[in-house]
C-alpha cells in the first residue's frame, strides 16, 4: 500500500500491512459533543405523519443510533474495517509537488486521494457501512436513489461485498443519457430502474399524468423509500445526514496518521468541495477535533451555479426534495431550488450537513463559490501537473488551492495545505470534453 510521495527523487513510501494497521483507524469521529454550540434537533414538520418514525423504518437500526449519538468516537466493526481494507484503504496521501513548483509557492501541498478507491469515489466508504448493519438487521436487499450515478455505484458495489441485492432508481435523464454509470452499477450486481418507473404506486401515478416524465432527485428517493418499505429492505443515504459524515470521518482520522508517519506539521489550511458536505467533514472534521491549533484554517468550496453560502438561509428544511424526511437546520437554498444542469453533478444539492452549516454559521468554517470556468482551469493545471483528472466536484477544491498557495507566495509564508481529492474524473471526461469547448480554452 503506497501512502506518500516523499521525496522528488524517492519514489513512493511502500507500507507494509504493520502500517496498514497503524493507519486505518478503529473508530469512527463524531464532532457533535465538540460543536461550540448544541445542534438544533431535527423536527417533524406541522402535518400529520410522522418523519422520525419513517426514519426508524427505513434505515438500518444501527445507522438510525449512530445518526443520534453523542459519543465522541464511535468504533468501527472489525467486518466493516477489513471491508475498508478490502476496497484498498488507507487511501495515499500525496504531496502535489509539481503543482508548488508549477505555481512557485512555499506551502507544501498535501492530497488524500479518494479516487483511488473502486468506484472513484469517497462515497464507498460510507455505503459499506450503511449495507453491512442493512446485513446485520437480517434483510436481504437495499435501496436508494441516485442521480448522475456516483452514490449508487458506491451502494451497488457496497451490497454485493454483503451479499446483498441493491435495487438503484436512477433518474430518468441520466439513466438515458449518461449510460455509463447505470452499466457499471448492473456490472456490480444492482438493479437499475429508471425513475419513474412502474414499480411503485408513486411512480405509477406519476407516469399515468405524464407518461414522458424525465424524473428527478425527489421522486427517485420517494421510490426508492416507498420501495424499501413494501419489500422489507433497508434505504441507504449518501450525504448530508451526520451519520455519513461520521463514516467518512475515515478520512481526516488516516490522513493525521500519515501525517504523523512521514513527519511533517499539520496542515495550517484544510480544504474540500461541497455538496452535501461529507467529504469535506470527512477530511476536516477530525482536524477540528484535535483543537491543538486554533489558527488553523478550514475552506468550504462549492459551486456558484449552486450558490447555497452566497445566497442560502440557515433555517430548518427537509434535507430530500420531495419532503419525506424529518427537517433538519441547515444552511439551504429551499428545497424545491432547481439546480442548473452544472456538471458538477455531486455539487448540486440545495442545503448543507446541519453540523457543517452550524459551523460556517459560526465562522469555524469559510466558504467559497467558483464558476465552471474557473474550476475547468483548476482541474487541467492539476491533470498536467500530478497527473490525476480531478473529479469535476473535487476541482472546486482544487481551485480553492491553488488561490491560497498563490496568496501562501505572495506573503511569503510557509504554509501546509492538505485537500480532499473526492474521486477522479476520468468517467466525467465527456463533461469536460463539452467545458472545454464552451470555454475554448488553449494551452
Ligand atoms: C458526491 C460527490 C461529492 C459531493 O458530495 P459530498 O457529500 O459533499 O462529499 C464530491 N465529490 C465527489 C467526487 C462526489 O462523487
Amino acid at each position: 500500500m503506497f501512502i506518500v510521495l516523499r521525496d522528488k527523487y524517492e519514489p513512493m513510501v511502500n507500507i507494509c500491512p504493520k502500517y496498514i494497521d497503524e493507519i486505518l483507524p478503529s473508530y469512527w469521529y463524531n464532532i457533535i459533543p465538540d460543536l461550540p454550540k448544541p445542534l438544533p434537533p431535527p423536527r417533524d414538520p406541522e402535518d400529520t405523519s410522522s418523519r422520525i418514525d419513517l426514519l426508524r423504518k427505513i434505515l438500518p437500526r444501527e445507522v438510525l443510533r449512530q445518526q443520534f449519538t453523542v459519543e465522541r468516537f464511535v468504533k468501527i466493526p472489525d467486518e466493516i474495517r477489513d471491508m475498508y481494507e478490502v476496497i484498498g484503504r488507507p487511501t495515499p496521501l500525496f504531496r502535489a509537488r509539481r503543482l508548488e513548483e508549477f505555481l512557485d509557492t512555499p506551502a507544501r501541498i498535501y492530497y488524500k486521494y479518494e479516487g483511488v478507491l473502486p468506484t472513484g469515489s469517497h462515497k464507498i466508504n460510507t455505503a459499506i457501512a450503511q449495507a453491512y448493519y442493512a446485513l446485520n438487521d437480517g434483510v436481504n436487499g437495499v435501496t436508494t436513489e441516485t442521480g448522475a450515478g456516483q452514490w449508487g455505484s458506491a451502494v451497488a458495489l457496497a451490497a454485493s461485498l454483503y451479499g446483498l441485492k441493491s435495487y438503484v432508481f436512477m433518474v430518468r435523464v441520466s439513466y438515458e443519457h449518461k449510460p455509463g454509470r447505470k452499466h457499471l452499477m448492473e456490472f456490480y450486481g444492482a438493479e437499475v430502474i429508471p425513475s419513474p418507473s412502474k414499480l411503485t404506486k408513486i411512480g405509477r401515478e406519476i407516469l399515468e399524468r405524464d407518461p414522458e416524465n424525465p424524473g428527478s432527485l425527489g421522486i427517485a428517493i420517494s421510490e426508492a423509500i416507498e420501495y424499501a418499505i413494501d419489500h422489507g429492505y433497508k434505504y441507504l443515504m449518501g450525504s448530508v445526514l451526520d451519520v455519513v459524515l461520521l463514516h467518512q470521518s475515515i478520512i481526516g482520522l488516516e490522513a493525521i496518521k500519515q501525517f504523523e508517519l512521514i513527519g511533517e506539521e499539520l496542515p495550517d489550511i484544510v480544504i474540500g468541495c461541497v455538496g452535501g458536505g461529507s467529504n469535506f467533514a470527512g477530511l476536516a472534521y477530525p482536524f477540528i477535533g484535535l483543537k491543538n491549533n486554533s489558527s488553523r484554517r478550514y475552506i468550504a468550496a462549492a459551486s456558484s451555479a449552486v450558490p447555497k453560502f452566497s445566497k442560502g438561509v440557515y433555517r430548518y428544511d427537509f434535507p430530500d426534495t420531495a419532503g419525506l424526511l424529518p427537517l433538519v437546520k441547515m444552511i439551504t437554498l429551499g428545497k424545491d431550488f432547481i439546480p442548473p444542469p452544472i456538471y458538477s453533478g455531486g455539487l448540486r444539492y440545495h442545503g448543507l450537513a446541519p453540523s457543517l452549516s452550524l459551523l460556517v454559521n459560526e465562522g469555524v468554517i469559510e466558504w467559497r463559490e467558483y464558476s465552471e470556468e474557473e474550476i475547468l482551469r483548476a482541474a487541467q493545471i492539476f491533470a498536467k501537473t500530478q497527473g490525476i483528472v480531478p473529479a469535476p466536484e473535487s476541482a472546486h477544491a482544487v481551485k480553492a488551492v491553488i488561490d491560497e498557495a498563490i496568496r501562501a507566495r505572495e506573503e511569503r509564508e510557509k504554509k501546509v495545505i492538505i485537500f480532499n481529492l473526492s474521486g477522479h474524473g476520468l468517467l466525467d471526461i465527456e463533461n469536460y470534453g463539452s467545458m472545454m469547448k464552451r470555454y475554448s480554452i488553449k494551452w
